[in-house]
């Protein structure tokens, strides 16, 4: 075996595989570049999703002949005047974009200088070109254009087949592109952008503030559903816009996460805006976010990633901490207000959780709102031998809709009096101004957790000592993660220690779990424990783990309650702070008011 020392096309190559993935990598870099450059105006044109065409042009500083030369060769920067790596302001600094994108493409590098104002000189000098075919040179000459850089990039990976058979279609390569070009348009307010796909405008934004910048991008819902977020603590800022947690999305593509400026797809960042969602969203559902942290320079290393996407924090934790409670309480806060707004706002038939009582409450009804406000075209119902099997099983089984006499005064219970099950799923109650319904799994499954978590607080949660301990069977890498996480479950009142390499036998349980599936619980709670991983304070984690627990000690849907379980389980609605709405972000009940009630019956 012979070593020898690559030469320079191939190190080129090698490199743009770290650099430029895709057409958006090479874009992402150009406009990056653009903006390095000072530009106010950034305009980029593309054909077939940066396959065919990608073209950058600025109105920044440009660059004379020779720097162009020079900035096609491998590390070569202008963005380090002296040796500091760990203040770095500037997108670039590694001096590999352009080479790398050079060598696997046909680029053509046009710039033409900015002429000091004022410095008096004469004439300004022309624009020059540069064309490059795979990291050859191919000519060079004189090129008229305005000062500033335009480069085109063509056939990108075109003779490069190991690469190009990783590229995905036109179309798939194009929403890259407009990703990175919003990206980077959110993190610089200031400068102007056009976007142009195939001979069509796509984007045209005028320089502006930060805030706006964000409303134009993000989806034109969150005028509505978005809330503010500042928040700062320990010179870390956190600024931006996160949506309400009824207002969420099916894939987590809208989530814009900058750090000093950059946009970064950060697991640390990724993590917190997770975790402060955390029972109050499905867990696959996501929020939309637009969020800008300012961090001391020192405090972080964006030489982590050739792409520099991602940043290493010198503390985790502490940033963590700043999104997890900055974002929380502010949800808090404003899943009352919410409530508030909605009510004042539109005659919606149906009703959200009222601001009266309780301390907060969740959005959702909206969903509701719109469900039964507008009559809409009925979906056509998917019947099915197992959905007919299903109706006549609730209506034959057990008497699922038990009427009560409407002697007992109302009273002016919020919630009202219980009158009846429907489904075995839902709690028919007779308010004073209306017909409430709740889902009794939801809710209860609410009710277990912020019981769990008063107890917490209040530092005694109650445990239930098993008479003959429980063994669960589970994997080892299971088992593993449960005994790791014995201490923090202990103070959850879950007491358990390991039994073999793949058993562990539970001891005591929360007694607010009542009578529950102890293997499928623990088979949650280690599913639970790897997915959060990472850099999670005790709280955090106690937060997490009582959710899952709470999920399994509630009421299931379709059990048939008393009356009297009922009105216990409306009452204590009434006093439980946050209940108007389940751990997974839905609401736990709705109300028909009378007068609504009377529309429908066309008596109004
Ligand atoms: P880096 O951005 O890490 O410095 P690049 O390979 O992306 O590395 O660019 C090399 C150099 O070329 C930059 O440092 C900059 O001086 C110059 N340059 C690149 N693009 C532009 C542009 N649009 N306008 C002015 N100068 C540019
Ligand atoms: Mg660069």
């Amino acid at each position: 075996m012979s070593i020898r020392r690559l030469p320079p096309e191939l190190v080129n190559r090698i490199a743009a595989g770290e650099v430029v993935e895709r057409p958006a990598s090479a874009l992402k870099e150009l406009v990056e570049n653009s903006l390095d450059a000072g530009a106010s105006q950034v305009s980029v044109r593309l054909h077939a999703g940066g396959l065919e065409l990608i073209e950058v042009a600025d109105d920044g500083c440009g660059m004379d002949p020779s720097e162009m030369r020079l900035a096609l060769e491998r590390h070569a920067t202008s963005k380090l005047p002296g040796d500091a790596i760990d203040q770095i302001v500037s997108f670039g600094f590694r001096g590999e974009a352009l080479p790398s994108i050079a060598s696997v493409s046909r680029l053509t590098l046009e710039s033409r200088v900015r002429a000091s104002t004022g410095s008096g000189e004469a004439t300004t000098p022309d624009g020059w070109r540069i064309v490059v075919d795979h990291g050859q040179p191919l000519e060079e000459g004189p090129a008229a254009l305005p000062p500033g850089t335009r480069i085109r990039i063509e056939g990108l990976f075109d003779k490069v087949p190991a690469r190009r058979k990783f590229l995905r279609s036109p179309r798939a390569e194009y929403a890259a592109c407009l990703d990175a070009v919003k990206r980077l348009a959110m993190a610089r307010a200031d400068v102007g952008f056009t976007l142009d796909h195939d001979g069509r405008r796509i984007l045209t934004l005028q320089p502006t503030e930060p805030p706006s910048r964000v409303a134009e991008l993000l989806s034109h819902e969150l005028d509505r559903h978005g809330i503010g977020i500042d928040c700062a603590r320990d010179g870390l800022r956190l600024t931006g816009v996160i949506s309400l947690p009824t207002f969420n999305r099916g894939v987590a593509d809208q989530q814009y996460l900058f750090v000093n400026s950059r946009p970064v797809k950060d697991r640390v960042l990724v993590g917190a805006l997770r975790a402060a969602y955390r029972d109050l969203i499905a867990r696959d559902r996501h929020p939309i976010a637009a969020l800008f942290l300012e961090v001391p320079l020192e405090e972080v290393d964006v030489n982590v990633h050739p792409a520099k996407t991602e940043v290493r924090f010198r503390d985790p934790s502490a940033v963590r901490g700043l999104i997890v409670s900055g974002l929380r309480r502010t949800l808090d806060e404003e899943s009352q207000r919410s409530a508030a707004r909605e009510q004042a706002a539109a005659p919606v038939m149906w009703q959200t959780p009222s601001p009266h009582w309780g301390e907060g409450w969740g959005e959702g009804a909206p969903a509701f709102a719109d469900a039964y406000g507008t009559p809409s075209p009925l979906p056509s119902p998917p019947w099915g031998e197992g959905m007919l099997a299903e109706g006549q099983r609730l209506f034959t089984e057990a008497p699922a809709g038990r009427a009560e006499p409407a002697v007992e005064p109302v009273l002016s219970f919020p919630l009202g009096v219980a009158r009846g099950q429907v489904a075995a799923t839902y709690i028919v109650a007779d308010a004073e101004d209306g017909l409430v319904i709740v889902d009794q799994h939801a809710a209860h499954e609410r009710l277990v957790l912020e019981r769990m978590r008063a107890a917490r607080e209040g530092g005694s949660i109650a445990r239930q000592a098993l008479l003959i301990p429980e063994v669960a069977e589970l994997d080892e890498p299971e088992c593993d993660r449960l005994e790791a996480a014995a201490a923090e479950l202990g103070e959850m009142g879950l007491e358990l220690e390991r039994f073999g390499p793949t058993a562990i036998l539970v001891r005591a349980v929360p007694a607010a779990l009542g009578k529950t599936d102890v293997t499928g619980l623990l088979a949650d709670l280690a599913a639970e424990i790897a997915e959060l991983g990472g850099p999670l304070s005790l709280r955090d984690k106690l937060d997490h783990v009582a959710a899952t627990i709470a999920c399994h000690g509630s009421v299931r849907a379709g059990r048939i309650l008393s009356v009297t379980e009922m009105n216990a389980l409306l009452r204590e609605m009434e006093v439980t702070p946050r209940s108007g709405q389940c751990n997974h972000g839905r609401p736990t009940w709705v109300k028909l008011g009378h007068g609504e009630i009377e529309k429908l019956f066309g008596r109004k």
